[in-house]
């Protein structure tokens, strides 16, 4: 098999925030065995690896990634009764939408949700009406360590909020089956509407992974934290504290993932002092967090 690896890419195309230096290595995976051979290649290399799909939850430093990044192209679908299987380089809406074709639905709202059904089961991906792991029948993973594929059922993952084991085994995801509802083309349609008209409404527009910060359990939100703390419009550089959600980042323009995690460090010192709450990242910061 060869295996096209290009060296020092621009990881700024890469990220939802257009931020990030160049990474050592950069390779596209269209099928599992791709995956696996590359993984092995950064293995023997002895260099950090990172699956990528639509980057929209990474933050790359300005220093870039020292290691490989394998970008997931794996993207092909095929429906069975209620049952949509999908490799993990499917987008989101995409999923979605092709499946409205085929009358299925009750997943709408995961149409709005950017990215790929790979980063989705990563970190449980969806909106208060539905979770990725609330559908999901199976999947199929490459765990780390080994050659070849395993069928795995939704407990294997223990799906918790923005929450899945393969954060902590990282298995690499190879497809994830869902299971639908019978419902009109017509209907999906019109509820992806509302739920992208919502999403206009509360949230702002602009280069962003989203929230950052997940929700702390004990308050309403991260947002409400960070608005009753002050911080909206604080700014970095180039990176803003979103008036219209307090909870988002967004890159103005010329942010530098620098602006970028200065900002969120400011905002978490900012919230800590005054309600006495450590924010988590819900942003992945690669190659080092400075959160721990
Ligand atoms: C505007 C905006 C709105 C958002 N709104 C929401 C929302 O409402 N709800 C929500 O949950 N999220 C939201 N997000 C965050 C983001 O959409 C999700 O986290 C999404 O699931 C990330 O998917 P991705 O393909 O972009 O993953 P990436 O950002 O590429 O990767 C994220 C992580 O997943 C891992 N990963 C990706 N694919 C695989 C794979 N195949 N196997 C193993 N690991 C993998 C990566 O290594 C990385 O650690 C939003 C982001 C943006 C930009």
């Amino acid at each position: 098999m060869e295996l096209q690896v290009k060296k020092d890419i621009s990881l700024k195309a890469l990220s939802t925030y257009r931020t990030g230096g160049s990474a050592k290595f950069y390779a596209e995976a269209k099928t599992w065995q791709e995956m696996h051979h590359l993984r092995e290649f950064a293995k023997t290399q002895q260099i950090p690896y990172v699956i990528l799909g639509d980057g929209s939850n990474i933050l790359f430093s300005d220093e870039g990634f020292p290691g490989l990044i394998i970008r997931n192209k794996m993207t092909k679908m095929h429906i069975q009764g209620n049952l949509i299987t999908c490799e993990s380089g499917v987008n989101m809406a995409k999923m979605v939408i092709i499946a409205s074709q085929h009358n299925l639905g009750g997943i709408s709202g995961l149409a709005t949700v950017p990215g790929t059904v790979g980063g989705a089961v990563y970190g449980n991906a969806g909106i208060p009406d539905v979770y990725i792991g609330d559908v999901i029948t199976h999947a199929v993973v490459l765990p780390e360590g080994k050659s070849k594929p395993m069928i795995v059922s939704p407990e294997y993952f223990q799906f918790g909020y923005r929450d899945s084991k393969i954060k902590k085994n990282r298995d690499i995801i190879l497809s994830a089956t869902f299971k639908l509802k019978l419902t009109p083309a017509l209907k999906v349609r019109s509820e992806i509407n509302e739920y992208s008209k919502e999403r206009t409404l509360k949230q702002p527009a602009g280069k962003t992974c989203g929230s950052f910060f997940k929700n702390p359990g004990q308050f309403p939100s991260a947002g409400w934290l960070i608005e009753q703390s002050g911080c909206k419009g604080l700014k970095v550089g180039d990176a803003i504290i979103s008036e219209k959600h307090a909870n988002w980042i967004i890159n103005k323009g010329n942010a530098t993932s620098t602006d970028i995690i200065n900002l969120a460090i400011k905002v978490h010192g900012i919230v800590k002092k005054k309600f006495n709450v450590s924010l988590e990242p819900e942003v992945q910061i690669l190659p080092n967090s400075p959160f721990k």
